[in-house]
């Protein structure tokens, strides 16, 4: 994934080295439209001084040289060029050693020379090169015969404390502009990390986690506007839970009312008669009320942040086997093969909540098994970790329907005409996630499921 803060990174260092190119394009033209012609036209200006100073001393030509020299030190690159095309330098050399055609018309044909890279080449740059051609060439007479002088200043004289302070000013601003740019991408993305964070708390159904972000602009707001959602969906949450609990828990009495109502009617009614059997019906229905009503009360009370599951050491093995002494009749009914390898095992857990577990998955694997098939249930532990693994060769469960299956009230299709709430599962979740442990469903249609709970050693 590209992260906000990899991006926005990524777009600050193209604006940069943008802006760098920009700059330079446009310092480039403005240099080739203005700063240009000033600085050939000063330099004109000074070779003209230097001549005419030549000229007025009436010298001759071995006055020059040292005239020129003196000039040179000034800050000057000079090349006296005489009447015969040989070249004298003056200060630093230049790299080219030959008058160009044009700059050879200053003593051919006494003309001014204004140099000639800057106005073929586009950068600016080859205007500074150490070369001839980036000079100004003037005419100017001697002893009767034309001569020429090139000019220009001494740009490695130029380049001295002042530029070595632009450069560090400039480097400092880069500098500073990309840690400021490192600094704002974090605190413009790590409050939205916190946000994608605390969203996802609420995605798992934790309401208490709110955003401690204070700031006084558009994240701040959202923000605020997040915390009294938050605040909003945790009201509502408890008063679901409220209304789950007091309705399933006022649902008990009735219902237990209605189940010995029917009973005692049932047994009132010769048996087989169609009222005897509706007394059965109300019964039956009754008491799958009265379950539900009891997985609702059970779900609401561990959905309670604050439950606690009361920890006590025993011996899981031997509660498996009493359990499964339990399910004896149900078994026989069904022809049923089941088979144990139980380790002996002692667990600290909360037992009357794992008594729910290996209920509800011993009675969905009694359940949802045809006559004559087999279940295996086998407990494990390691240093770290206590297993225990129900398996059954019953009607297993659709690729489809197995990511939803530890969903409150899903059942799978084929299961519609078996007694059950869709609520076994979703109790089993709680109950292993109370325990910090995990539970983890296999299942092949028509096959079989094999279930695995894994609960941490205390
Ligand atoms: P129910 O009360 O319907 O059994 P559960 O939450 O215990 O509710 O199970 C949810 C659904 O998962 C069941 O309706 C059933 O379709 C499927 N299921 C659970 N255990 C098994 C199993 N051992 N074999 C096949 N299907 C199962």
């Amino acid at each position: 994934m590209r992260t906000l803060y990899r991006q926005f990174l990524q777009t600050s260092m193209w604006f940069f080295l943008l802006s760098v190119i920009l700059g330079i394009m446009l310092t480039n033209i403005y240099y080739l439209s203005f700063t240009k012609q000033q600085t050939i036209d000063q330099n004109l200006q000074q070779a003209n001084e230097i001549v005419s100073t030549l000229e007025q001393m009436h010298g001759d030509r071995t006055s020059v040289s040292p005239f020129l020299d003196s000039v040179a030190k000034l800050g000057y690159q000079l090349v006296l060029a005489d009447p015969e095309g040989n070249l004298e330098s003056f200060g630093k050399p230049f790299q080219d050693v030959q008058l160009s055609d044009e700059a050879s018309r200053v003593v051919t044909e006494g003309r001014t020379y204004e140099g000639e890279d800057g106005n073929l080449s586009f950068f600016m740059t080859s205007h500074f090169a150490n070369r001839l051609t980036n000079t100004v060439g003037v005419p100017f007479e001697l002893e009767g015969e034309t001569y020429g002088l090139f000019l220009r200043p001494d740009l490695s004289l130029l380049s001295s404390d002042i530029h070595t302070l632009l450069l560090a000013f400039l480097l400092s601003i880069a500098f500073v502009n990309l840690a400021g740019m490192l600094w704002m991408a974090k605190q413009l993305t790590k409050p939205i990390g916190l946000l994608q964070q605390a969203t996802q708390e609420v995605a798992n159904d934790n309401y208490s986690h709110t955003l401690a972000i204070q700031r006084n602009d558009e994240i701040g707001e959202l923000a605020e506007s997040y915390n009294q959602m938050i605040e909003r969906l945790r009201e509502n949450d408890t008063a679901r839970k409220t209304f789950i609990t007091n309705v399933s828990h006022d649902l008990q009495s009735p219902l237990v009312n209605i189940r010995g109502y029917a009973e005692l009617i049932e047994s009132a009614l010769p048996a087989e008669s169609d009222s005897a059997l509706h007394a059965k019906i109300i019964q039956q229905e009754s008491t799958r009320l009265s379950v539900l009503a009891k997985q609702l009360l059970l779900l609401s009370s561990l959905d309670q942040p604050t439950y606690q599951p009361k920890l006590e050491t025993y011996a899981l093995d031997a509660q498996i086997k009493q359990l499964v002494s339990h399910y004896r009749w149900r078994i026989e009914d069904k022809e049923l093969d089941v088979s144990l390898k139980l380790d002996p095992v002692m667990i600290t857990a909360d037992q009357e909540l794992l008594d729910t577990v290996w209920d509800n998955l011993l009675s969905n694997a009694i359940k949802y098994s045809r006559n004559e098939d087999s279940i295996h249930i086998e407990t494990y532990q390691d240093d770290n970790v206590i297993q225990v693994v129900i398996e059954d060769s019953g009607i297993g469960i659709s690729t489809e329907d197995l990511p939803f299956i530890k969903d409150r009230f899903y059942r799978a299709d084929p299961s519609r005409h078996e007694e059950g709430t869709g609520l076994g599962l979703a109790i089993v979740h709680e109950i292993v996630a109370r325990h910090q442990g995990t539970l983890s469903i296999d299942s092949t249609l028509h096959e079989g499921t094999r279930v695995v709970v894994r609960i941490p050693k205390l």
